[in-house]
């Protein structure tokens, strides 16, 4: 009997494990990642320095103590070289392994700029516990960070280097904080909010150009100010891990294409995770995974089940001023209302039908997601 093989052991590839496991899945499964097959919660990297924690602390299972749990075999530090669809096979080092089934939850990679200087190589990103550990390593001689990208990810690195006693300046071409995902009044209010806390924001200007210093870094924004730290930290957003998909002659678009039920173009793979666009959405965030594992995980144990999302709304781990933000979804017309000071903002987007499609809460307002929520119109 074949084996299911999972590529990828982020929170989407254990997620069906787990789920695979509980529906009764009783038959082989064997799960390959390329990295070392702790279980973590990615979430908690851009949270876990002013909590004092470790990449080691973040990991709450080893890679044998998830094999055991999951009755399963894992193989770590292996990298899937090809799928063959039409023989059900994929290589690993030139090995052949036959699969069942098999589902991709190879996530995503954070996206880097081509940035230039002599010191654009030393610009780091954090997406995964190796990463974290090179980035505390050099935070321990360092006092000032840059951050390219004042989106969600570079606030929350912003808020938690602060909290943890360092000097942040954050640049980007970003016309206010976290643009894609709240109105300017709210993305204002966390500018304000952590810039109480010391943090220096260089917005709508940036020329992407590192140079080392003889110590630390700088970078000359285009419009003339000089920044100058000891460590660059990039985080422009990510781009779904597409890449042995198509080689493999799945059809991918932004991520790897399935139906409503993960389905991707070739019989027996599936894909779910970062690197997925679920009929026609790629949502990078934990909530659309955990359905969809749930989903997936009835599909493969004999109840087809489509995943239908309902309204997720994501919260920003920004503590100094925390948000709730449910955006419209991309291409809806409409227009923002938002109420409101710098100690807390509500903001409803109303679309043309005059519904309400979206909404965010900030800073003293985020105890409203609850009554916010039940105003939003059905899906
Ligand atoms: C700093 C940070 C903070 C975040 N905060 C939030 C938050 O607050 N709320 C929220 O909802 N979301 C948040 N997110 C997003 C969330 O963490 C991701 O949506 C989620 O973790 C993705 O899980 P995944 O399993 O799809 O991908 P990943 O965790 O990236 O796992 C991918 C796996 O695939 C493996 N792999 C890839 N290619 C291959 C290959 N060819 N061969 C073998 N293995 C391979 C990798 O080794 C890895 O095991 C955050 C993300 C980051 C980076």
């Amino acid at each position: 009997m074949k084996p299911i093989i999972i590529i990828g052991t982020g929170l989407a590839g254990y997620g069906i494990a787990k789920e695979l496991r509980k529906n009764g899945y009783g038959d082989a499964m064997v799960l390959v990642t390329r990295d070392d097959g702790r279980f973590y919660s990615k979430p908690m990297l851009s949270g876990a320095l002013f909590k004092g924690k470790s990449a080691d602390d973040l990991a709450s299972a080893s890679v044998e103590k998830m094999a055991t749990d999951l009755n399963a075999s894992i193989m770590p530090h292996c990298i899937v070289d090809s799928i063959n669809p039409e023989e059900h096979i994929l290589t690993i080092n030139g090995e052949s392994y036959p699969y069942s089934k098999l589902i991709l939850a190879v996530g995503a990679s954070p996206i880097k700029l081509p940035l230039k200087g002599d010191g654009a190589s030393d610009v780091l990103m954090v997406n995964n516990l190796i990463d974290y550990t090179h980035f505390r390593k050099r935070l321990s001689k360092s006092k000032r960070v840059g951050i390219i990208g004042p989106g969600l990810i570079g606030s929350e690195f912003a808020n938690d280097l602060l909290e943890s006693g360092y000097h942040v300046e954050l640049i980007g071409p970003d016309k206010w904080p976290i643009s894609t995902l709240l109105p300017e009044k709210a993305g204002r209010a966390v500018q304000k909010s952590l810039s109480d806390a010391g943090a220096v924001w260089h917005l709508e200007t940036f020329n992407g150009e590192i140079e080392k210093q003889e110590s630390g870094y700088r970078t000359e924004l285009e419009n003339g100010k000089i920044v100058e730290v000891d460590l660059f930290l990039s985080a422009v957003g990510v781009r779904p891990e597409v890449g042995l998909a198509r080689d493999s002659g799945l059809e991918v678009n932004r991520g790897i294409v399935t139906n409503d039920h993960l389905l991707t173009s070739s019989p027996d793979i599936y894909a779910l995770g970062d690197c997925a666009e679920v009929a026609g959405r790629n949502l990078p965030y934990i909530s659309p995974l955990m359905i969809s594992a749930r989903a997936l995980g009835m599909t493969l144990t004999g109840t087809p089940t489509p995943v239908i999302y309902p309204h997720m709304p994501v919260t920003i781990k920004t503590t100094l001023h925390p948000i709730v933000t449910l955006p419209p979804a991309p291409g809806t017309t409409g227009e923002w209302q938002v109420e409101g000071d710098d100690s807390g903002i509500v903001g409803r987007f109303f679309n043309s039908e005059n519904k309400l499609g979206g909404f965010c809460l900030t800073g003293n307002q985020i105890s409203q997601k609850e009554s916010i929520m039940k105003e939003m119109a059905p899906l």
